[in-house]
């Protein structure tokens, strides 16, 4: 079973998951280890309060980690909510906190939350989706304190028509540009699986942006579902696995100590 690097506990905002919980859901997958990624979204307009406990996050995490350390092998990770005027403040967060993997994702724009029907009120679906890619690609171009960008096509889950008109084709010469900025410095991206539980029929990215990412040369890959519950832990791996293989990946990534661990996909 590949390893889930992305999920979320009580420690996010929007979970009220045990971390108990969802290592025994991977345990009884037969994962051999995953990495807990909880949110941070830090100076943003929201309903949720998104802002993580970190002292006592990574204090608990590491009690788990040795608690559990016979059945299954937890890595500590954070996803980020990139935003550029946060350049300063990530240094420091990430220099004080030993991470093993840091996510970044875009969640906000202009610090305003996109995933509310109300955010697309006024606008153009395809403006929205081309300004969230705008703001993905200010974030990946501005900042290197992350590992991989999370989600990277997340908007298409929220948008009036979800993806039914969107396509990398219609978006490459942007999402191009993210993903040679990605490869340039040394970074990855994942590939989330919660849009094929969420009913886009697609995990984030896209089949095609995943072919294109591995085109370019991109090599770091990780595998997620984003679950905020146990029964979405380690959803559609078999299928993301196949997909992985039909887009020419041979290899998917690890992380430990924020140094990325090669591991054979088949
Ligand atoms: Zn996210
Ligand atoms: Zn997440």
């Amino acid at each position: 079973m590949l390893p889930d690097y992305h999920f979320h506990t009580e420690f996010s905002g929007d979970s009220d998951t045990a971390v108990r919980d969802q290592l025994n859901a991977a345990i009884a997958l037969g994962m051999d280890s995953l990495c807990v990624t909880d949110h941070h979204d830090y100076d943003v307009e929201s309903i949720i309060d998104f802002i993580l406990d970190i002292d006592p996050y990574m204090q608990t995490m590491a009690q788990i980690r040795e608690e559990y350390k016979d059945r299954i092998d937890l890595r500590i990770g954070i996803e980020l909510g990139l935003q550029v005027h946060l350049q300063d403040y990530f240094k420091e967060l990430l220099d004080r906190y030993p991470f093993d993997f840091v996510i970044g994702s875009t969640h906000f724009i202009n610090r305003t939350d996109p995933a509310y029907p109300s955010y697309f009120i006024g606008k153009k679906e395809e403006d929205v989706y081309l300004h969230y890619f705008e703001t993905t690609l200010d974030n990946v171009k501005a900042l290197d304190d992350y590992d991989v960008i999370g989600h990277l096509d997340y908007i298409v889950r929220y948008g009036p028509n979800k993806n039914k008109y969107y396509s990398y084709r219609a978006y490459s010469s942007i999402i191009d540009e993210i993903l040679k900025t990605v490869i340039e410095k040394g970074k990855g991206i994942e590939c989330n699986t919660a849009g094929l539980r969420k009913g886009i029929g697609q995990p984030n990215p896209s089949f095609d942006t995943l072919k294109r990412y591995r085109e370019l040369g991109g090599e770091i890959i990780t595998i997620g579902s984003d679950a905020h519950i146990p029964q979405d832990i380690g959803s559609d791996f078999e299928t993301v696995r196949q997909i992985l293989m039909d887009c020419g990946f041979t290899y998917y990534t690890e992380y430990k100590n924020r140094i990325p661990e090669f591991k054979k996909l088949f």
